[in-house]
């Protein structure tokens, strides 16, 4: 067994597989699948994975591998599966799915260092090597003759580790311990020696006598209610010491979080929970939807299942967006499992990242809560995978490998053989759809735990307001019902849908916005050829000068921004103190939680933002939830824009009224008859639902039609252009007759950096092939792709379309 198996750090398709090498003699004992390595490659050293490791290869004069990585293996090899199966579902190279599945510091070069863990006596050639110190350079440990295999024992055994070196040393976080300095029997004698009234001293010494063990200066002081000059006395009496120990940077201070208990489940919940528990009980994976009102206790029965899952020993993945993994939302888990849970969060530092994953590789925590890669947390004793707010499109990666979180999710419940639990008080129609059909098994909550009835959505026609001479984008009512909270001292949150901002045309008198013809999707408004455009099927047409309904004069581009109606809003009602949260106001680390503190502290009264401050907030004191325009998100040219106006709009409407006070929304749009605001106003999901699926149907888009995009781009037009009906065609050769191949469409962003882009839409119900002929057309382009600068990409479930 000496021939190890790597994929190498190239990302092109003529690397993509594996690379036989010889392991040399000094790594034989330790190297272990999973682990990084560097290999010669060429001319150069780059970096590699092992992935198998055998007897036998097909080569003869393997180069060997020049260098290890880590002595503990990064990937599991249930996560090396999953990488296979990532990088074959989204067509793309293994290397980039293997490095998805790993914190950012794994990816670049860092220095590292050997540190030391153990007060004890470590082997005579490590102590040796450390030589008094506490840390060393890892060059230091490879120069030496210790070899790789003794090492990785003990970082195995937690007497050393390997650091990354993230930031400078200086920054890393210590703290000071205290430990008795002689043994026990000599603290006792001290005792006995101390004055009576040094009263704390003997305590402190007590405290030593008692556990014998180092404890933090700090949690000492707090616990025995003294200061640092009873350390001070009894280290100068030679009875204890203090030093210096580095501690893991945990972003959150566990200790802040008041512990909670689980509260008796109502009815609904535990109707909701039995199955799941049934399925944690006998290691079964299925598929359970939730779908729950806002309010309705889905995070409750959550981490019920969770304790149940940690009960049986087991470990927990919990999936949050990222916009809603708020101090709010930490505080629920953290309350519940201490320390018990670690969080990936965007927000933090690369170096607190790794420290939170290397949390859960060594096994010290069993609950991680997190955004969309949290999804490959390393555990191995996986017994739940919990998906919030599984609606949301932001767990779709849309970078290689374009992966959905919801996909990997399930396909690691089925290896672990545990549940699988979204959540959602709007589910995906594909998810809705599929728990309709039985694949998946679905709860509903119908009420607020609290009985409190959802608040009353008030739809207003602008195009009313308009008539009636009201230009301002405020409507009277909404003006109205501000200065009526105001009175009372109550808050608002007023949201602007901000996305497809200018994008679309619309009349403003009659609130006609044009369509593509064959696909009931809003055209697109190209500024520089004055054109209106379809980026689902090519149709164009030039832009009107008249609405072609009414024939107003009025019809225009479409869009405002949040500061713009900050302005509006500071002259209309000048009383009012308002708080502005956009992509502008919260792109420092931390605003976003100082911003919503603010509000939280009602230092405002209004908080206005863009669709970020829809989700997860829960503040008592708001009563009046504004959206100032429901519809602009409704004529993106996207189909799934019905779709996610009906659950921003549920979801932004669960924001007024969640306490005591009792909330109101009101909704402004230009098209109120539209199916998604109407139903969205009653909440009523069910209709909303058949109605959207029969679209869906008709024009034959998911979930009863799969997609597959591909996107062509190239410096040259023509030859964008042409590669694009090239693949067009190709695949029209190969797929069934059911199957639909549009293109070659211009994207909707038809030129980024000078580089024209066109694609091509695949919409099929079956073609079990499909991923093979893609894989073959791409290797007819490869020369292309390698030596003209051409790039395709390929996108097996796109979502973003713009
Ligand atoms: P969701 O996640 O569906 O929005 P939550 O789990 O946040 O709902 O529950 C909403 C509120 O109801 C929270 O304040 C929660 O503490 C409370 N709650 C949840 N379950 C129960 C229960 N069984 N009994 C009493 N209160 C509950
Ligand atoms: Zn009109
Ligand atoms: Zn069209």
């Amino acid at each position: 067994m000496n021939i190890a198996k790597v994929i190498v750090d190239v990302p092109a398709s003529s690397t993509n597989q594996t690379f036989d090498y010889m392991i040399p003699d000094k790594f034989t004992d330790m190297l272990a699948v999973g682990m990084r390595v560097i290999v010669p490659f060429g001319p150069r050293k780059i970096m590699g994975f092992v992935v198998d490791i055998t007897s036998e290869s097909t080569f003869d004069k393997l180069k060997s591998i020049s260098d290890v990585l880590d002595v503990v293996p990064v990937l599991t090899e249930e996560l090396l599966e999953l990488g296979k199966w990532v990088a074959n579902e989204t067509l793309s190279l293994s290397i980039t799915a293997l490095q998805a599945m790993l914190p950012q510091v794994l990816k670049s070069q860092y220095k590292k260092e050997l540190v030391r863990l153990t007060e004890g006596r470590l082997p005579d050639d490590m102590e040796y090597l450390f030589a008094g110190r506490d840390y060393i350079p890892y060059e230091e440990f490879e120069a030496s003759p210790i070899s790789y295999y003794q090492l990785q024992k003990l970082v195995q055994a937690g007497e050393v580790s390997i650091d990354y070196l993230v930031k400078s040393r200086i920054t890393k976080k210590k703290v000071t311990m205290v430990r008795p300095a002689k043994e026990m029997h000599l603290l006792e004698e001290a005792l006995a020696d101390l004055a009576k009234t040094a009263k704390k001293q003997r305590q402190l010494l007590l405290y030593f006598i008692e556990f014998e063990k180092p404890i933090e200066q700090q949690r000492l002081l707090k616990e025995i209610q003294t200061t640092t000059s009873t350390v001070k006395a009894l280290v100068e009496k030679g009875l204890l010491e203090t030093y210096q120990q580095e501690i893991m940077r945990n972003p959150y201070n566990d200790d802040e979080f008041k512990r909670t208990a689980p509260l008796p489940l109502t009815e609904q919940q535990q109707k909701a929970i039995d199955p799941i528990d049934e399925a944690i009980e006998a290691n079964k994976h299925d598929v359970f939807l939730i779908h729950g009102v806002t309010g309705s206790g889905k995070t409750e029965i959550y981490l019920q299942a969770i304790q149940k899952v940690l009960s049986k020993g087991k470990e927990a993945i919990v999936l949050v967006p990222e916009i809603s993994l708020t101090p709010q939302m930490v505080k629920r888990f953290k309350g519940r499992f201490g320390s018990n849970v670690a969080v990936m969060h965007s927000a933090l530092s690369a170096g607190e990242k790794f420290d939170e994953w290397r949390r859960i590789q060594r096994k010290e925590v069993k609950v991680v809560v997190g955004a969309r890669s949290a999804v490959f947390a390393p555990f191995e004793n996986l017994g739940i995978i919990i998906i919030d707010e599984e609606h949301e499109t932001t767990y779709k990666q849309e970078d290689q490998p374009r992966y959905h979180a919801r996909d990997v999710s399930i396909h690691r419940g089925q290896t672990n053989s545990c549940p699988v639990l979204l959540g959602s008080a709007t589910p995906a129609l594909e998810s809705y759809a599929r728990a309709a059909k039985g694949v998946y098994k679905l709860s509903t909550l119908s009420e607020r735990t609290n009985h409190k009835a959802m608040p009353k959505v008030d739809v207003i026609d602008m195009r009313n307001e308009l008539h009636a001479g009201n230009r301002s984008m405020f409507s009277r009512t909404l003006k109205e019902k501000i200065e009526q909270c105001l009175e009372k001292g109550e808050q608002i949150v007023l949201m602007l849908n901000r996305r497809g901002y200018s994008t679309f045309v619309m009349c403003r008198d009659c609130g006609h916005v044009k369509e593509c013809p064959h696909c009931d999707i809003a055209l697109t408004y190209h500024k520089n050829s004055n054109q209106l455009k379809c980026h689902y099927c090519s149709y164009e047409e030039k832009v009107p000068q008249v609405c072609p309904e009414c024939s107003s004069d009025l019809i225009r581009f479409f869009g405002t921004g949040t500061q713009k109606v900050e302005e509006t809003l500071t002259t209309l009602i000048p009383q009012a103190r308002v708080i502005r949260m956009d992509v502008d106001t919260t792109r420092r680390k931390g605003a976003h939680e100082k911003l919503l503190g603010q509000f939280a502290d009602k230092k405002a009264d209004i908080l206005l933002g863009t669709q970020m401050i829809a989700k997860g907030l829960d503040f008592e004191n708001v009563t009046l939830v504004g959206v100032l325009t429901a519809d602009s998100m409704l004529h993106l040219p996207d189909f799934r824009s019905s779709e996610k106006t009906f659950q921003l709009l549920t979801q932004v409407s669960g924001r007024a009224g969640r306490h005591e006070l009792p909330g109101e929304v009101i909704v402004q749009t230009y098209t109120p008859e539209h199916y998604s605001i109407e139903m969205a106003s009653e909440y009523n999901f069910n209709d909303f639902y058949k109605r959207e699926m029969g679209m869906r149907k008709a024009f034959q888009y998911p979930p009863y039609f799969y997609l597959a995009l591909i996107t062509v781009s190239h410096e040259n037009h023509v030859k964008a252009v042409q590669t694009t009906q090239q693949i067009a065609q190709l695949l029209l050769k190969n797929v069934g007759n059911n199957t639909v191949v549009l293109g070659p469409t211009p994207s909707p962003v038809p030129r980024i950096k000078d580089r024209y882009r066109y694609q091509c839409m695949i919409k099929y119900r079956n073609e079990p092939h499909l991923r093979k002929y893609i894989n073959k057309i791409k290797t007819i382009f490869a020369d292309d792709v390698r030596k003209n600068n051409l790039l395709i990409t390929v996108d097996m479930q796109p979502y973003h379309m713009m």
